[in-house]
């Protein structure tokens, strides 16, 4: 027990505030706040309202495929190329449209409501847990009115607490967080397929046919080859960032505030890796989480229970 928190006794909530505790008297306001939070349709609304980003991003991926499609594949002059051209990038479409559908549909990992409290209730028993010899004060969610997880951040566009939070993401208008990452990973993977597919296409319609037509068709031309490029070193880059992340078991987050001790998480490069793909591993700070909030659960019913 001492491992959780510092002060067990303080968990003895006193005389004045069990009452609170005891009938459960969380006002009115924190209910419907806790309502809120846990349906499925204001999650389904909140999507609905941010979602003006995610149509950018459809039409950066489905510019570049229609220009491409009218102004490379088309000018071919060798019909089995347009027809072997056509059906790639389209299936490379494809592709990119489902793992976008995927990380931004898949829940990143919301921090349950399991135990709610008041500010109030919070601030007295202050908790905190034990690793490796140092404690880590836990904090509060004022919107979620929970206690939040170590790596746990809440997210003002999704307006919930997201465990292992690693960056809001407004291309695809979703967190990614512990159990989406990877879907996340495989989008910027597919973006970076989809760049070098029309980059590819573009190569080898200059070497067959050359810089050829109208002054506005070689400028397009050049400028879906310079698209293609920038989203090639721009993935690559972002791909490899994240490679360090995983190896170290670190999120964006915690490398850009430098708020986790790296020798905390990091279990060795292979580990991480294993641990990551896993969206049910549970890590030292999960693990007293849970033991934390059960212990509070037990705390309060032994309260109802007098
Ligand atoms: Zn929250
Ligand atoms: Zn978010």
């Amino acid at each position: 027990m001492t491992d959780i928190i510092n002060n067990p006794e303080i968990l003895n909530i006193n005389q004045n505030n069990q009452n609170q505790i005891h009938t459960g008297n969380i006002n009115s306001n924190l209910n419907k706040k806790l309502e809120e939070n846990s349906c499925c349709c204001s999650e389904k609304r909140i999507w609905i309202k941010n979602a003006f980003m995610i149509y950018i991003t459809l039409i950066y991926i489905l510019a570049p495929v229609i220009l491409t499609d009218i102004f490379i594949i088309y000018r071919f002059s060798k019909t089995y190329k347009k027809i072997i051209f056509y059906i790639l990038i389209h299936i490379t479409l494809i592709y990119i449209l489902i793992c976008l559908f995927n990380v931004a549909t898949t829940k990143p990992g919301y921090q349950e409501n399991n135990f709610t409290l008041t500010q109030e209730e919070f601030n007295q028993i202050n908790p905190k847990i034990k690793i490796d010899n140092e404690f880590y004060p836990l904090k509060y969610c004022y919107t979620c009115n929970i206690i939040r997880e170590a790596r746990t951040f809440h997210c003002k566009e999704c307006k919930r607490c997201i465990k292992k939070h690693d960056h809001h993401c407004p291309f695809v208008n979703n967190c990614i967080g512990k159990e989406n990452y990877w879907k996340f990973f495989h989008f910027i993977i597919s973006v970076l397929v989809f760049s070098i597919v029309i980059l590819i296409i573009s190569i080898i319609f200059i070497i067959d046919e050359g810089l050829k037509g109208s002054f506005i068709k070689i400028i397009i031309n050049i400028a879906i080859i310079i698209a293609a490029v920038c989203g090639i070193l721009s993935m690559i880059s972002f791909i490899f960032q994240h490679i360090y992340y995983v190896s170290n078991n670190l999120t964006t987050r915690e490398i850009i505030k430098d708020n986790m001790k790296k020798e905390l998480v990091d279990k060795g490069c292979k580990n991480n890796w294993k641990n990551s793909l896993n969206d049910n591993y549970k890590d030292e700070f999960d693990i007293k989480y849970e033991e934390l909030i059960e212990q509070l659960k037990n705390q309060r019913q032994n309260i109802n229970n007098i």
